[in-house]
C-alpha cells in the first residue's frame, strides 16, 4: 500500500470523527479507539464510549488501522540516502572509510539524494529529522530547510591532531555566519563535530560555546574509548591512513578520559543530542562507572538517539560485550530518543523512519509498556531536536502530523510492531505546529519521489 494517495487524507479542515482498531501514543493506547480532529487540531482521543457521539461533518471508519502521531528521527544522514546497502564485514573503521569515498560530493547529487532522503522519510511516517548534513557548502542543509520537514540541520565538522584548530576556526566562521539557509520556527541549523575520535575536545567546545544546538557520534564502537583513552588502535589506523593529521611520530594527543566523561565536561547552552551510547563503559570497570555516566547524561540534559537497526547491522553488541543500554538509560531518567542513521545500513530502501525502528526494538522488548516505545519514536525525539514533545501526541491540541498504519484488527496493539506495513498520512507533516505554534501548512506527504512544495 502506498502512503497518501491523494484524496487519502483526512480533510485538514472540518470536524472529523475517527472511528480506528486502535489509537497509541507516548503516555496511552486505546483499542479500539475514537479520534476527534477538529481543523487539523486532536479535540479528543480516547475509547469510542467516552468519545460517543460528538457533532461531526464526517466520520471516518478505520477498522483494520491503528492512528498515531508522526514520528521523529533523531538521527540520519539523508545524504547517504543513494548508495545502497555496504556490508561491514571488514571492521567498522573500514566500514567508515567506504562512506566517506562513497558519499556524494557534487552539489547535484549531494541534493538529490537530500531529496530521496526526505522523501523516504515521508513514506516512513516521520515529519522531523536530526540530519547529519556533511557538506561545508550546505547543500544538504538547504535541501532539508525547503524540504517543510521539521528539525535541525548538523553540520558536521571534523578536526582531532593537526587539524583540530582549523575546526574550531571553521565552527566559529560559521556560527558567525552569513550562511545561505534559512533558519525558522521548527528548522534550525546545528553543529555536530562527527566523533571523539575525529574530533579533538576543543571542536566539542567550540561547539558548545555557539548556542546552536549539538549533536555527536558517542560511545559507538569499543574502540573509541581505547583511543581517547590511550591514542592507539583501528581508530589511530584511520588517521594514519587519512593522512596530514597525526604528528611527526605518527601519533594524535588524547583526552586520556572515556568518551562519555569528556562530553559531560562541556556544557552547551542546548543540551547534546548523541547518537548511539553503544558502549557506557569498558569491561574492565565496575558497575559505578557506567551508573555514574547515566546519572551524568540525565543531569545535563542529555538526550541519546539509538539506532536499533543500523547497531544490529553493525554487528553491535561486539562478543563479550552487553546490548544497547536504552533500558538501564530510561531508568536512569535519561531521555532515549530513536534514530535511523543512514540508508547503508537498513533494510527499508524505500522508507526512512522510526517506526521500523520500534518494529525491531518490540522482539525484544514485549514485556514492555509499547507506549514507552512509542515516546522513543516521537516526544523523545522532539524533546532532542528542541521541538514541542506535545505536538507528537494525540492529547488534545495542534498535532504535527497524524499517521494510519494496516494492522490486525484483533490485536491491534501489537499489530503496530508485528507487521510490516509503511504507515499511511491523515495529515500531512506541519514544521510550525512541529516547533509548538499552531499554523497549518501541511507537507504534502505523497508517495512519489518529488519534493514536497
Ligand atoms: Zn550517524
Amino acid at each position: 500500500m502506498n502512503p497518501l494517495e491523494p484524496g487519502d487524507s483526512i480533510p485538514a479542515r472540518g470536524r472529523i470523527l475517527l472511528r480506528a482498531a486502535a489509537s497509541i501514543d507516548a503516555s496511552r493506547a486505546i483499542a479500539p479507539a475514537a479520534v476527534l480532529v477538529e481543523d487539523g487540531r486532536i479535540v479528543a482521543t480516547d475509547s469510542p464510549q467516552v468519545v460517543g457521539t460528538p457533532r461531526a461533518d464526517r466520520i471516518i471508519d478505520l477498522p483494520s488501522e491503528i492512528v498515531c502521531p508522526a514520528m521523529v528521527n533523531a538521527h540520519a544522514h539523508l545524504d547517504l540516502t543513494r548508495l545502497g546497502p555496504i556490508a561491514c564485514d571488514a571492521g567498522f573503521d573500514a566500514w567508515l572509510d567506504t562512506i566517506r569515498t562513497r558519499r556524494p560530493t557534487e552539489a547535484d547529487d549531494i541534493t538529490e539524494a537530500v531529496r530521496a532522503g526526505i522523501a523516504a522519510s515521508l513514506r516512513g511516517g516521520v515529519a522531523a529529522v536530526g540530519d547529519i548534513s556533511g557538506d561545508r557548502d550546505l547543500v544538504a542543509a538547504s535541501t532539508f530547510a525547503e524540504s517543510g520537514l521539521a528539525g535541525t540541520a548538523f553540520i558536521e565538522f571534523f578536526g582531532i591532531g593537526r587539524r583540530e584548530m582549523a575546526a574550531v576556526s571553521a565552527i566559529r566562521r560559521f556560527d558567525a555566519g552569513p550562511n545561505p539557509v534559512r533558519e525558522a520556527p521548527g528548522f534550525r541549523l546545528g553543529i555536530q563535530p562527527h566523533a571523539p575520535y575525529s574530533c579533538g575536545p576543543s571542536v566539542y567546545a567550540a561547539a558548545a560555546a555557539t548556542a546552536r544546538p549539538v549533536s555527536t557520534h558517542l560511545a559507538e564502537t569499543p574502540a573509541e574509548a581505547g583511543f581517547t583513552k590511550t591514542g592507539t588502535g583501528p581508530f589511530l589506523d584511520l588517521l594514519q591512513r587519512i593522512g596530514g593529521i597525526t604528528d611527526d611520530t605518527g601519533a594524535v594527543a588524547v583526552s586520556g578520559r572515556h568518551p562519555i566523561d569528556q562530553l559531560l565536561e562541556i556544557t552547551p547552552a542546548r543540551p547534546w543530542l548523541v547518537a548511539h551510547l553503544n558502549y557506557p563503559s569498558e569491561p574492565d570497570e565496575d558497575a559505578n562507572a557506567r551508573s555514574g555516566r547515566f546519572e551524568g547524561l540525565a543531569r545535563a540534559g542529555i538526550t541519546v538517539a539509538f539506532c536499533p537497526r543500523a547497531s544490529r547491522f553493525l554487528g553491535h553488541p561486539l562478543p563479550g560485550h552487553p546490548g544497547h543500554p536504552w533500558r538501564s538509560l530510561l531508568e536512569a531518567g535519561v531521555e532515549v530518543a530513536l534514530g535511523t542513521d543512514g540508508m547503508p545500513c537498513l533494510d527499508t530502501p524505500d522508507r526512512l523512519g522510526t517506526l521500523d525502528e520500534i518494529r525491531l526494538l518490540h522482539e525484544d522488548a514485549r514485556d514492555l509498556d509499547p507506549t514507552t516505545l512509542l515516546r522513543m519514536a516521537t516526544t523523545a525525539g522532539a524533546t532532542g531536536l528542541g521541538l514541542d514533545p506535545a505536538a507528537f501526541t494525540l492529547a488534545p491540541g495542534p498535532i504535527a502530523g497524524l499517521l494510519a498504519i494496516e494492522t490486525d484488527a484483533t490485536r491491534p496493539i501489537e499489530g503496530l510492531f508485528e507487521g510490516r506495513t509503511p504507515p499511511r498520512w491523515l495529515l500531512g507533516p506541519d514544521r510550525g505546529i512541529a516547533a509548538g505554534g499552531s499554523s497549518f501548512h501541511r507537507v504534502a506527504a505523497s508517495s512519489s519521489d518529488t519534493m514536497p512544495p
